[in-house]
């Protein structure tokens, strides 16, 4: 079985009942709705086709403050005009959020990913003189960048307060948090929604801050989209490799999304470059990768999800681990390093770790060990969530109520034919304590063996 573990967008190419069992079937293991298209009741029917299909996370992406142009019309622009926007809907062209303080003559303003380049060339009454640095076509809805500049828009407009509603209302898994800047708009996220939180690194701010952020949000999304057009593009490889590598450090969700195989929206092949960078990222150290357009829009879903994961196959065993010693953090951190050497210092098949909020399974995976991880855990919610964490194959088994707590998931994982006589398996828990991130005992069995006490 793979490691790592894929996200694909669910779209108008992939909605169906059948596209997505194939999805699944071809390795996907986690449905992302980007709300910045469609509308709740499509959400809706994604959510439902997708847990009919098989029990994996959804993940609710927020629009975010995205700064989009509002005209009336589609038009030309040509290298060297004047474009006048203002902040007011009556203008002709204008931007729907004001950031007219936060801009100086001088500063560059994109549209559409960065496709058209603009220069302000001057400011009055309100309003802005772009210097139209390239040709290109301008069209209502297109996105804005203003690199390099911290905005001062809420991170959570209106529109992604009703959609935090409606993934609360779904008890979805993760919400993606667009745009995050800082630790407070991932602390004003907590305050209102409890399930896992993804703040998308995908700007200046948000770069500079990262390691704030990760503190407190359960996942990091590298979201390579807005931010190369955010920063310059050739500052993404290392900021996405510096971002890896700190999640795996901190035990973090990592996921690296945005044009992975972005030419497989119209080919059934991605270019080698693509194929390269997919690798890439899986030696960087990311749980989890992304599709967007490929499998929202494309016209080959299944194809891309497929080719993932044959990249996936072929180049995770040579993932090595990144992780740094460090002073003492506490028991689970200790524990799982102590398992990295056992697992590298003897015969082992497995390692199953049981835990409650997922802590200690990733923990685990940041090593990369060779070993598949079974992350046995009594809460569902977290048994979907570590669906996205690279190794882990999770399962639920409520053994809260058990005195022998390895005894018993050990023959609960030997009836599901998890385990089986001829392997040597390690076992980690948390042995008489209820304390959190105390995995502090550590088993090591031989099957064949274990199984005659547990039949005493
Ligand atoms: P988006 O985020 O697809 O919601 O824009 C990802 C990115 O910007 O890379
Ligand atoms: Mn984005």
């Amino acid at each position: 079985m793979k490691k790592t573990k894929i996200i694909a967008t669910i779209g108008p190419a992939s909605c169906t009942n059948d596209i997505i069992k194939k999805m699944v079937h071809a390795g996907m293991n986690g449905a992302r709705i980007n709300t910045a298209y469609g509308n709740a009741d499509q959400y809706q029917n994604v959510i439902e086709t997708v847990r009919k299909i098989a029990e994996i996370p959804i993940i609710i992406d927020l629009k975010g403050p995205e700064i989009r142009l509002k005209t009336s019309q589609k038009r030309a622009l040509r290298r060297n005009e004047i474009l006048e926007a203002g902040f007011d809907g009556d203008d002709e062209v204008s931007f729907n959020h004001d950031f007219y303080d936060t801009v100086g003559v001088g500063d560059a303003i994109l549209i559409d990913n960065g496709k058209i380049r603009t220069i302000v060339t001057e400011k009055i009454d309100e309003k802005l003189r772009l210097l139209v640095i390239n040709n290109g076509t301008i069209e209502d809805g297109k996105g804005v960048n203003l690199p390099n500049k911290r905005l001062s828009v809420s991170t959570l407009t209106d529109y992604d307060l009703e959609i935090i509603d409606f993934a609360k209302k779904f008890d979805v898994e993760y919400i993606a948090l667009s745009f995050t800047r800082n630790v407070c708009d991932v602390e004003d996220l907590a305050k209102i929604y409890k399930g896992g939180i993804i703040a998308k690194i995908e700007n200046f701010e948000g770069v500079q801050n990262v390691n704030a952020i990760l503190e407190v949000a359960n996942g990091i999304m590298v979201a390579r989209g807005d931010l190369g057009v955010e920063i310059e593009p050739e500052k993404v490889p290392l900021v996405q490799k510096s971002i890896i590598k700190r999640c795996n450090q901190r035990g973090k969700l990592v996921v690296t999304a945005t044009e992975m195989l972005e030419s497989m929206v119209h080919q059934p092949q991605p270019t080698r470059a693509e194929v390269s960078d997919v690798a890439n990222a899986i030696l960087d150290g990311s749980d989890t990768i992304m599709l967007s357009g490929e499998t929202a829009i494309g016209q080959y879903p299944v194809e891309a999800v497929e080719m993932m994961s044959r990249i996936s196959n072929e180049t995770e065993t040579a993932v090595k681990s990144k992780v740094e010693d460090t002073n003492f953090v506490n028991i689970s951190d200790t524990v799982s390093r102590a398992i990295q050497r056992i697992c590298q210092s003897m015969p082992l098949d497995k390692v199953i770790t049981l835990t409650k909020t997922g802590y200690t399974a990733r923990m685990i995976s940041r090593f990369k060990i060779s070993q598949p991880i079974i992350a046995v855990t009594p809460d569902i919610k977290v048994k979907k969530q570590l669906d996205l964490t690279f190794g882990v194959q999770p399962v639920y088994i409520d053994y809260l109520a058990e005195k022998d707590t390895i005894s018993f998931v050990a023959s609960k994982l030997y009836s599901l034919r998890l385990l089986s006589d001829k392997e040597t398996v390690l076992f980690t828990a948390g042995a008489r304590t209820t304390m959190r991130h105390a995995s502090n005992s550590i088993e090591i069995h031989k099957m064949e063996e274990l199984r005659k006490f547990l039949q005493k």
